[in-house]
């Protein structure tokens, strides 16, 4: 059975780099029944930035991309901006905690910007480290993480968060954080989750699931809101460290082929939890679309 028509296939988190495949992966993604991308910034230098102008220009080269695939392929592009949290252990190093902070700042306030001017749908990725950071920067990364949602709320924006996977437990203690600053938990995304939490458990935080297919067939009749990802790195020195950008069309396709029931299921990830987190329209492929 063939993608509905007029259903958008989303896939809400993936990176494109300048020297990797860039525009060919999003062609292949539109190819297999993509229709929109979250496209998420990252550093695309051997060092990642220390400056306000680094992050600057790390932001125009995702925002040139953004349009590339816009212009070439005719998907939807949202722009999903910020400093990488882990950026902080290498900037600590190179530059000291103040001017490295300072900086940091600077760039979430860059990107809320963005959001304001529309050059952005989202903050993202902010968050922790998921694996042991020197004890010196580990206070210098939740201080940020609690400015990056401050400047959300400013933006009235969704904050993609980066973390090691979440229980219960972390999902509620990410929507008290949201709380805190006035960010409701329903705009919060935790990004890359790697196992089920059911909605009556995330405390209103979202859930974006690893598109694998083990996973997916455990969510796909949760009512939502959830997401579908592959994280996509476009690294050609790392083939195979995260799923490949036509993964989502693929398990889309694996739904709409068990028929009845499955429209309904599939605008959970791709139309009414867009509308919720992000409060844009989403429309799918039309009859006469390629
Ligand atoms: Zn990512």
């Amino acid at each position: 059975m063939p993608l509905p028509r007029g259903l958008p296939v989303v896939d809400h988190h993936c990176h494109l780099s300048p020297s990797g495949e860039g525009v060919d992966a999003a062609r292949r993604f539109a190819r297999a029944g993509g229709t929109h991308l979250f496209l998420t910034t990252q550093s695309y230098t051997p060092d990642p930035p220390r400056t306000l102008e680094d992050y600057r220009a790390q932001f125009e080269t995702t925002e040139r991309l953004a349009e590339r695939v816009r212009g070439e392929t005719g998907l939807g592009v949202f722009v999903v901006l910020a400093p990488y949290p882990i950026d902080l252990v290498a900037a600590v190093a190179a530059v000291g905690p103040s001017a490295a902070v300072d900086a940091h700042r600077a760039a979430l306030d860059l990107a809320g910007r963005w959001v304001r001017e529309r050059r952005a749908v989202a903050l993202g990725e902010v968050g922790r480290a998921h694996f042991p950071v020197p004890p010196e920067v580990a206070p210098l990364i939740e201080e940020t993480f609690r400015y990056a949602f401050a400047v959300a709320h400013d933006a009235d924006c969704p904050i993609v968060v980066h973390s090691a996977d979440l229980d219960p437990t972390g999902f509620r203690e990410l929507a008290a954080r949201a709380r805190e600053s006035g960010v409701e938990p329903g705009r919060v995304v935790k990004h890359f989750a790697r196992s089920r939490v059911p909605a009556s458990e995330t405390d209103g935080v979202v859930p974006s699931y690893l598109a694998k297919r083990e996973l997916v067939r455990q969510v796909e009749h949760d009512p939502g809101p959830w997401f579908l990802e592959t994280d996509f790195l476009d690294d050609p020195r790392r083939p195979g460290a995260v799923l490949d950008l036509a993964t989502v069309p693929r398990r889309a396709e694996a739904i709409a082929a068990a028929g009845t029931g499955a429209e309904e299921r599939l605008s959970v990830p791709f139309l009414r939890s867009v509308e919720q987190v992000y409060r844009v329209k989403l429309e799918g492929r039309g009859p006469t679309a390629p």
